[in-house]
């Protein structure tokens, strides 16, 4: 049983004898729709709400009576949001809030076909430089304590439509997980994270580096070939990106996707971005591919069982 590096958190790592990637190989992410139908596709802007933002080669524009069109990128605030910025009162007679925030779609390419996991080097900037913007948007508005980035990619990861994109959704409270994460990074005499980057960088655990990330399995990996994205240096936010670490972001990003797609064949996965306003916290990626279900176990004791040793998944993400 492997503990979280600095949370009282465990997994169980059960590598079974001889599995190889053939045995995680997915028969697909579950197809792609048709681009006439689709409200992500260039054409279709009035299926979807007005864009807050759609980014072009002319700069960035919110929609008025006519969508913008030509944009390589594109966000809007989801049809069927889980937070709205003006919520009907709380209900329930147990503790209830205002589900008070905005919920956005970011369409990343206008390519109904794209891959991100075959994005070019711009895409990746460019998509670097759009999950900064959409956060340091929301981030300041007054009651937002914090700004979830997350990306579905397939079917059983939770995308309900193929055309790729992420989701930011912006909350008025700190969500409990963050919290005992910033209450454990406080206990310690230095940022653990930092510790991290540093030890990971020589350790069997790392995949890949460049000047200012590092790509890694964690240690205590909850579900097999789980990697983390770490800046090297303390930053605690996607603000606090300068132009090089954007684009150290952007190519940090695309080898964690690129190997995963190499490896396993496209398989589903979530990423998300940890980072919060604090400057005590250090911004971290998480790339979990979907291969694993969570079961009674870890509904019953909140501990993963993973069938793949990080240091065999880093070994072979190395080498794809
Ligand atoms: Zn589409
Ligand atoms: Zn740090």
């Amino acid at each position: 049983m492997r503990r979280h590096y600095f949370l009282d958190e465990y997994t169980i790592i059960a590598a079974e004898r001889g599995k190889r990637p053939s045995d995680f190989q997915h028969p697909g992410t579950g197809g792609r729709s048709d681009p006439k139908t689709c409200p992500f596709c260039p054409g279709n802007e009035e299926m979807t709400p007005p864009a807050v933002a759609a980014y072009t080669d002319g700069g960035v524009f919110a929609d008025g009576k006519e969508r913008v069109k030509g944009w390589w990128a594109r966000s809007f605030l989801n049809l069927y949001p889980a937070v709205t910025a003006e919520p009907g009162p709380p209900s329930g007679e147990w503790v209830a809030d205002f589900a008070r925030g905005f919920h956005e779609v970011i369409v990343e390419s206008p390519d109904h076909q794209a891959d991100p996991s075959r994005f070019s080097k711009r895409d990746l900037q460019r998509l670097v430089c759009v999950y900064r913007d959409r956060y340091r948007c929301r981030i300041y508005e007054p009651f937002v304590e914090y700004v979830s980035i997350f990306k579905n990619w397939g079917r059983v990861a939770g995308a309900s439509l193929s055309h790729t994109h992420s989701q930011l959704i912006a909350l008025p409270i700190v969500p409990p997980a963050l919290k005992r994460e910033m209450a454990a990074i406080g206990e310690s005499p230095r940022c653990p994270y930092c510790s991290l980057a540093g030890r990971e960088a020589s350790s069997d655990r790392l995949i890949f580096e460049n000047e200012r990330f590092v790509l890694i399995a964690p240690y205590s990996s909850t579900v097999p070939y789980e990697t983390w994205i770490l800046p090297k240096g303390h930053l605690s936010d996607l603000e606090g990106l300068d132009p090089i670490d954007r684009e150290c972001l952007a190519e940090v990003l695309g080898e964690g996707l690129g190997r995963l797609d190499r490896l396993l064949g496209g398989p589903p996965y979530n990423y998300t971005i940890h980072q919060l306003r604090d400057p005590g916290y250090h911004l971290n990626l998480r790339i979990q591919p979907a291969l694993s279900t969570i079961a009674g176990f870890e509904k019953n004791t909140g501990i993963f069982i993973n069938t793949v040793s990080p240091e065999d998944a880093a070994s072979q993400l190395r080498t794809a």
